[in-house]
């Protein structure tokens, strides 16, 4: 294996995976130029030998980063015993998870799936069949209220009720039933409510839309003006759940508490996928045995590897570590206003970062940040998401603060 230092010029190896990649697969994605081979904690090495500090953690899905030793542990162990059973048959780590994940949340019960868009859809269909058995909507006239700017996954009916032209462009007819109302804004939604709305579905940070932090009060309005309707709250804490922002969940922020919880990334600790609906019993009870499930949902290798997720969120240290970490992000970003970035938002250790146009879009600025050995990503235009893995040392945030601030000249 080469070393080269260098990360302006593309090695050999590199482009050569790159290329076959490309040949290979469908262009749903366009990775920067880098093929990792190996990673641990806030690093991930290369195939030309070459280390890279992970600013983006996998979308969140890294927030313990790679390899956590206790993890690992938890997933070895699993392996060697039984790693699925379909749910057909109960395992002796399903109860253990659910128990865990629901005392997490302070609810009853637990749905597990395995992706994140599956856990929205089934918070969609638990959501509709409430508002028909328990509210008494009138059949197949549920309405679900969506938030402009959303990111809630890639199937088809969820990119129905997205406004990213990419996202939804050319992939309809869409399913009926969603309202969009600007996000933050109390008084949309008040109005976009009617007697057939089941639930008000939103991000309580907008992660892909750039960190969207709603206006202070938005999500204690949201839970009010829900609990007066008689609509549910389902919180997507997907990407801002489980300690990113230097709580359990977004909603601690203002002390809120969604009737549903719509769980995934971080829940799988980067090395399953794991999601999960958590909610009390007058809302989960309404799904009987039949009317929904999943193969790989809830499988014993997916509970091993959630439930040790759990526990290290139990002790709460995680949460403040995002936090005091989140200090540093935060004091850095302000000494770059002005310097190259127009303006962020963060809360704990994530950010949307909107640097000058002028220095180039976001991921001009990401290939930059490459070749000094950072891994980001844009999202919209010139905005870039920082989301470190939340074991990052100190040293390590402000060395790749460092190399953000030395591209950003
Ligand atoms: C990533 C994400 C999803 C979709 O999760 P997948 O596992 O990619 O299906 C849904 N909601 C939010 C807020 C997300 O960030």
């Amino acid at each position: 294996m080469s070393i080269t230092t260098d990360r302006t010029i593309t090695p050999r190896r590199t482009a050569a995976e790159v290329a076959r990649a490309e040949s290979r697969t469908a262009h749903n994605y366009h990775p920067l130029p880098v093929v990792l081979s190996h990673a641990e904690g806030a690093w991930v090495t290369d195939v030309d030998g070459r280390r890279f500090l992970d600013l983006l953690a996998g979308y969140s899905a890294l927030n313990f980063g790679h390899g956590h030793p206790r993890l690992l542990a938890a997933a070895h162990a699993q392996l060697d015993k039984v790693t699925l059973t379909s749910r057909a048959f109960v395992h002796d780590r399903f109860a253990d998870f659910c128990a865990a994940l629901g005392d997490l949340c302070g609810k009853d019960l637990v749905l597990p799936m395995n992706t994140g868009a599956e856990a929205v859809e089934t918070a969609i269909k638990v959501s509709r069949r409430w508002g028909y058995d328990v509210k008494g909507v009138a059949p197949d006239s549920a309405r679900v209220v969506v938030a402009a700017g959303n990111f809630h996954g890639r199937t088809t009916t969820i990119v129905g009720f997205s406004d990213d032209p990419d996202a939804r462009g050319g992939f309809g007819p869409f399913a009926p039933g969603f309202d969009m109302v600007p996000y933050g804004d109390l008084a949309a939604l008040e109005a976009a409510i009617t007697p057939s709305t089941v639930a008000v579905l939103i991000e309580p940070i907008q992660g892909e839309g750039g960190v969207i932090i709603p206006p202070a009060g938005y999500l204690r309005g949201v839970r009010d003006l829900c609990t007066r309707s008689e609509v549910l709250f389902v919180a997507d804490e997907i990407q801002a759940g489980l300690g990113r922002t230097g709580r359990t969940f977004a909603c601690d922020h203002e002390g809120v508490v969604p009737d549903l919880y719509v769980l995934g990334k971080a829940l799988g600790g980067g090395i399953v996928p794991v999601s999960a609906v958590v909610g009390d019993h007058d809302v989960l009870d309404v799904l009987k045995p039949g009317q929904h499930g999943s193969t790989f949902g809830g499988n014993p290798l997916a509970c091993a590897v959630g439930l040790e997720v759990v526990d290290m969120l139990g002790t709460g240290e995680l949460q403040a570590q995002a936090e005091q970490l989140g200090g540093i992000l935060a004091g850095r970003l302000d000494a770059l206003l002005g310097h190259g970035v127009v303006s962020y938002r963060s809360r704990g250790l994530w950010a949307g970062v909107d640097v000058d146009p002028a220095l180039g879009t976001g991921r001009e600025v990401c290939e930059r940040l490459m070749a000094r050995g950072v891994l980001a990503k844009d999202t919209h235009g010139s905005t870039i998401r920082l989301a470190p893995p939340l074991v990052i040392t100190p040293e390590d945030l402000h060395w790749g603060l460092d190399q953000l601030a030395a591209v950003l000249v």
